[in-house]
């Protein structure tokens, strides 16, 4: 297992990478679990499952799975789609710009792949939103091409397999290049996966019911626990928001579709403004700017014009954390009107399942939703 050019790599010896691979995949053959999408063979299909199981639950991506494929059963119907419809569809399931560029592969693929997923890494990771792991993944895994897929799992399964403590992004893809099975790529990469997600789990490893502790170095050192090291994360910074939650005679309620590129771009949102200062739970002074006022401008640079008689409501504090950011949100309900855009809606409460709302949204639009039926 040498590698020219590459130092640091740990070298195993001859046959001992042969076994390694015998042992993984026999326990992988035996003990893998029955998931939706290792039933499928076609190439669109796995991409979609990789996207979704990025940074999401196994548990969780399964009912979305079916969903999508029965919305979007090939790339003609994705490319097809609005982008509504695909937001839509991904609502709950987070970090919405996986969906977006997934929507964009889609079109990119009809346009100049004649529909076909092309069957090269090199030619995966040319579509958008298509990374080093998801073009390893389909590549071995829908086209049988020996290339790695380093995800979390197969991360720390390497390091602890060799016992290092701060395995760089070069030394895990020698590393998981060298241990790819030639003759069934995508087993392994999925048995890498799996076995870091059931066995080799971030604390207390089952290591006496490991395919590879025979080999483990980490094991005999006892460092498991300990590999890889971990990282510190930062504090992420506070944002508080006041956000307009402005209804009408008719109790419509003003929706604004968020910046394509931006914070859950094209998704839907109550209209909303920054606020200085790190939050206040009465929701009502924040960093010395009163939050009705923030909402009230918040509001009308979204094109309502606001009703006076109508004293402003202050709704419960909704709390939000992006992987950079712990978002405050603090509604206020007001008594506006105002005319449908492109880019915002007047909707009845009870008829927004049409539009895809991030979770912080949809929490404040049922709190709204229970005071307006409560008057
Ligand atoms: Fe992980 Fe233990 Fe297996 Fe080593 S022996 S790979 S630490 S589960």
């Amino acid at each position: 297992m040498s590698r020219s050019g590459a130092p640091d790599l740990p070298a195993l010896p001859p046959g001992v990478v042969e076994a390694v691979r015998r042992a993984l995949l026999d326990h992988y053959d035996r003990a893998r679990r029955d998931l939706p999408w290792r039933h499928e063979s076609d190439p669109y299909r796995i991409w979609v499952s990789e996207v979704m199981l990025q940074q999401t639950r196994v548990e969780t991506v399964i009912p979305y799975y079916r969903r999508w494929l029965e919305l979007f059963p090939d790339v003609e119907a994705l490319a097809e789609a609005t982008r509504d419809e695909v937001l839509l569809a991904w609502q709950g399931l987070g970090y919405y710009r996986r969906a977006a560029r997934l929507h964009e592969g889609a079109r990119v693929v009809r346009e100049r792949h004649a529909g076909e997923l092309p069957d090269t890494y090199e030619a995966l990771r040319g579509l958008p939103g298509v990374g080093e792991y998801t073009a390893g993944a389909v590549a071995s895994i829908a086209f049988g091409r020996a290339v790695p897929a380093v995800d979390g799992n197969v991360k720390r399964v390497l390091a602890r397999l060799f016992d290092e403590a701060a395995p760089t992004a070069v030394w895990l893809r020698g590393v998981a290049a060298d241990l790819v099975d030639p003759g069934r790529p995508g087993d392994w990469n999925q048995a890498l996966m799996e076995l870091g997600a059931t066995v080799c789990t971030p604390r207390a490893p089952v290591c006496a019911a490991c395919a590879v502790a025979p080999w483990c170095a980490a094991r005999r050192a006892g460092t498991q626990e300990e590999r890889p090291t971990r990282v510190r994360h930062r504090a992420v910074p506070v944002a508080s928001l006041a956000v307009a939650v402005v209804v009408d005679d008719r109790d419509r309620v003003l929706l604004v579709r968020r910046p394509e590129g931006g914070l859950l771009g094209g998704l839907w949102s109550f209209p909303e403004a920054p606020l200085d200062g790190d939050g206040d739970p009465g929701g009502e002074v924040v960093g010395g700017v009163p939050t009705t006022e923030a909402s009230r401008r918040a509001a009308r640079e979204a094109g309502a014009t606001l009703v006076g008689g109508v004293s402003p409501r202050p709704l419960p504090v909704v709390r939000h954390r992006f992987t950079h950011l712990d978002a405050r949100y603090h509604p206020v309900l007001l008594a506006g009107r105002g005319a449908d855009h492109e880019n915002r809606r007047w909707v009845p409460l009870a008829r927004r399942e049409h539009l895809a709302l991030p979770v912080a949204q949809e929490k404040i639009a049922r709190a709204a939703a229970a005071v307006l039926d409560g008057r």
